[in-house]
């Protein structure tokens, strides 16, 4: 290509500084280094995780940053020694890494890889392959998919079908994948069984079509939006509750809804509040309850007891997937109409609207909005 080996400019939505409006910036992308790949953006998601960083979350990531990781591109050019891309590919960035070779990636235990961006969160400006104005700005995650073109290692993409909707798809890189994995791998939701999802955007909605994929007889969402009821029903769930109808504790309800508690509970919010609901919701015996919504700022606590009486408390980081391997599949899943995508875009919009698209997701508006370059 024209491009390849030269730097190129292009447009970004900025953060320049933690809780201040992102601002659409020319930046350089300076060519890909070895085992790195520079791809064209053609769209990508807004998810909450990234409205967390910039408004709610610890300084660590690094700014000024170009935010976004829930992309889908294609491949610009290959830096050296890249073997499994070349130009032309229909891709999806990836922020956990598959490298295939560590200790994590021959484990079947885990989806995290020794390679992963945030393991050396040192090295984010060195890492970096954007400049504006002068400055390094930091790639978050990796992935940086609020831009035109970024850069990623080979082991955080994947090739995915040449008839991939990279305007549905893109989904996939991050919320959908997380929530449908969290029900499945992580909770390992059982048929027959009753749960609860707390909270109802992308990853919370994903969380009930998975419940219902892996045969769960009642699936009861939790949303303090009533507006999120419909939606809920539409994806799976059998019951809808807003903690605000009720006076008493949330999961006093649920416990009465369901003679004891759910066997699974999901956390979908983001709230360290919410979290404990969602363990205390579950039965005592054996209640397995998963934290998905990120917090990285703030404690989570419960009574030992309720614990030890048999309930178990586990997280999920991209819904238990090995990425490179899984997210494919997970592209063939939906162009096979076994899950759905679609349904959760209620908005579309060009980059330069992306303080918008945070707003109709904070406001309650959107599900998600698909942002096109
Ligand atoms: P979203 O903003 O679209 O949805 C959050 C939902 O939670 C909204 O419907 C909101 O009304 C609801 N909510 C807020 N407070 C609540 C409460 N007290 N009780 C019940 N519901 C409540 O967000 P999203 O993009 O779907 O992301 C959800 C969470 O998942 C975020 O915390 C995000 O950072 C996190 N996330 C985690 C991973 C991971 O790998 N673990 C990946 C992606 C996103
Ligand atoms: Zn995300
Ligand atoms: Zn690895």
């Amino acid at each position: 290509m024209a491009t390849t080996g030269k730097v190129i400019k292009c447009k970004a939505a900025v953060a320049w500084e933690p809780k201040k409006l992102l601002t659409i910036e020319e930046i350089e992308v300076a060519p890909p280094q070895a085992h790195e790949v520079r791809l064209k953006v053609v769209a990508t998601g807004v998810c909450h995780s990234d409205y967390y960083i910039l408004y709610e979350g610890g300084k660590e990531h690094g700014f000024p940053c170009v935010l976004g990781h829930e992309g889908a591109g294609i491949v610009e050019s290959t830096g050296p020694g890249v073997t499994r891309f070349k130009p032309g590919d229909k891709v999806i960035p990836l922020f956990v890494s598959q490298c295939g070779e560590c200790q994590l990636c021959l484990s079947d235990k885990t989806n995290q890889c020794v390679k992963n961006w945030t393991v050396d969160e040192k090295n984010m400006e060195s890492k970096s392959r954007f400049t504006c104005k002068g400055k390094v700005i930091i790639q978050f995650m990796g992935t940086s998919t609020f831009s035109e073109y970024t850069v990623v290692r080979e082991v955080a993409l994947t090739k995915i079908s040449d008839s991939a909707p990279l305007d549905k798809v893109c989904l996939l890189g991050c919320g959908i994948s997380t929530g449908y994995g969290a029900a499945i791998n992580t909770a390992k939701v059982q048929p027959g069984s009753t749960c609860a999802v707390f909270g109802l955007g992308a990853v919370g909605l994903a969380a009930v079509m998975g419940c219902q994929a892996a045969g769960a007889s009642r699936i009861i969402a939790v949303d303090i939006n009533k507006d999120k009821s419909s939606k809920a029903k539409e994806f799976g769930a059998t019951d809808f509750v807003n903690p605000k109808d009720y006076k008493k504790p949330i999961q006093e309800v649920l416990m009465e809804m369901t003679d004891g508690g759910v066997d699974f509970s999901l956390e979908c919010a983001g709230n360290v509040d919410v979290m404990r609901c969602a363990l205390e919701s579950t039965r005592r015996a054996w209640g397995v309850s998963v934290i998905v919504g990120w917090v990285d700022v703030k404690d989570v606590s419960t009574k030992p007891v309720d614990l030890i009486c048999g309930r178990t408390w586990k997280g999920s980081y991209f819904g238990g997937w090995k990425s490179v391997q899984s997210v494919p599949k997970l592209v063939s899943d939906y162009m096979d109409k076994k899950i759905k995508v679609d349904e959760f875009i209620t908005h579309t919009l060009p980059l330069e609207k992306v303080n918008e698209a945070f707003d109709l997701m904070i406001t309650g508006k959107s599900i998600r909005t698909v942002l096109k370059m």
